[in-house]
């Protein structure tokens, strides 16, 4: 933990994902001299991933952790200054912005990039609590390790759940698939994977009410049909249970200040990364409720560093 009491900086960028850091390799390169806080989870989501075959540049495709790691390097190369810390308390009311580190270093910039993503959704349900780390996972690829030749299940009909039970597939002898609705919302591509595997069963219409087991999760209590007239209670023996329905944006600390949808993303100017509060700008999962791929986001973070650039030449700062 960096332990400089207060700090004035020019730009400061909050989030490792690949927005932040695609922010802080143009902001560096344009001797902005931006600081980077990597937050909760350094490298962001793509480190709880596997493989990544959809970044343009990598025709073999690359894992999560080596497509950050790489991002990280680029962006240290021109010299921007990347630290732990997680950014706990804003006050965006007047420039320069303040920005509390880990509720007790306060830095003031002239420019905010926010590039802090989205976290992992859970169902809401107590044994989620009663069972985390004893057989509950949001991350496949974390812990995946830990099934081997184990039944397990995930949660979710999107590209994450398919990408999730494919991957576990590998390692699990067998993986269902709880799906709310009676289809995938995946990609085509993602959907075939799944249900051309063997080793994956695709629940449909079936939504987990509860889990059991002793001394760690044993199984789930699913329902088939939930409140329809012909519902079904149905049990199924598993080892783990993954989550993989959708993440929320992690925004929280600016509410106050940005404007944000109902879920939480923070809504900026159509088409540009400025929010309401001039010099602060939005890239990546946080403000982007439509696309959400490493990609976009990347390209949003440039887009951010781009428009902090002007913004500060225009103040002469
Ligand atoms: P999505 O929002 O696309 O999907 C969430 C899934 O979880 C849906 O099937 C949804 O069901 C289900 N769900 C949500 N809440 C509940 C609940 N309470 N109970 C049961 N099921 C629930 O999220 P993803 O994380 O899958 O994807 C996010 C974005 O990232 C997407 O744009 C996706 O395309 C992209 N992505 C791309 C990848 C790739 O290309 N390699 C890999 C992973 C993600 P319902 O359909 O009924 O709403």
């Amino acid at each position: 933990m960096d332990t400089n009491k207060n700090e004035k900086v020019r730009c400061l960028i909050i989030g490792s994902g690949p927005a932040g850091y695609t922010a802080a390799i143009y902001a560096s390169r344009a001797n902005l001299s931006p600081v980077l806080y990597e937050g909760i989870q350094p490298g962001g989501q793509l480190t709880t991933t596997t493989e990544v075959e959809n970044f343009p540049g990598y025709p073999e495709g690359v894992t999560g952790t080596t497509l950050m790691d790489d991002l990280r390097k680029q962006a240290e190369r021109f010299g921007a200054d990347i630290r732990v810390g997680i950014a706990t308390q804003t006050d965006l009311s007047v420039a320069p912005y303040k920005v509390t580190i880990d509720g007790e270093k306060v830095i003031e910039t002239d420019a905010l990039i926010i590039a802090t993503g989205a976290t992992a959704k859970y169902l809401g349900l107590a044994d989620e609590q009663k069972y985390a780390g004893m057989g509950v996972s949001a991350c496949a690829t974390c812990d995946g390790f830990f099934y081997r030749k184990k039944v397990v299940a995930v949660v979710g009909g999107g590209d994450t759940a398919c990408e999730e039970a494919t991957y576990l597939a590998s390692l699990a002898s067998h993986v269902y698939l709880i799906v709310r609705k009676p289809y995938l919302r995946a990609s085509k591509v993602m959907q075939d994977r799944v249900l051309n595997n063997p080793k994956i069963t695709v629940l449909f219409e079936h939504n987990t009410v509860g889990l059991f087991g002793e001394n760690g999760v044993e199984g789930a209590h699913l329902v088939k049909r939930l409140g329809e007239p012909d519902e079904e209670k149905v049990d199924i023996a598993i080892d783990g249970f993954f989550l993989a329905i959708g993440h929320k944006p992690n925004s929280d600390i600016f509410k106050p200040w940005v404007d944000t949808d109902d879920v939480g993303y923070i809504q900026t100017i159509p088409g540009t990364p400025k929010t309401k509060v001039p010099g602060v700008f939005a890239a990546g999962d946080v403000a982007d409720p439509h696309y959400r791929q490493a990609i976009t986001a990347a390209g949003s973070g440039c887009a951010a560093a781009i428009e902090m650039e002007r913004y500060l030449s225009e103040l002469g700062k």
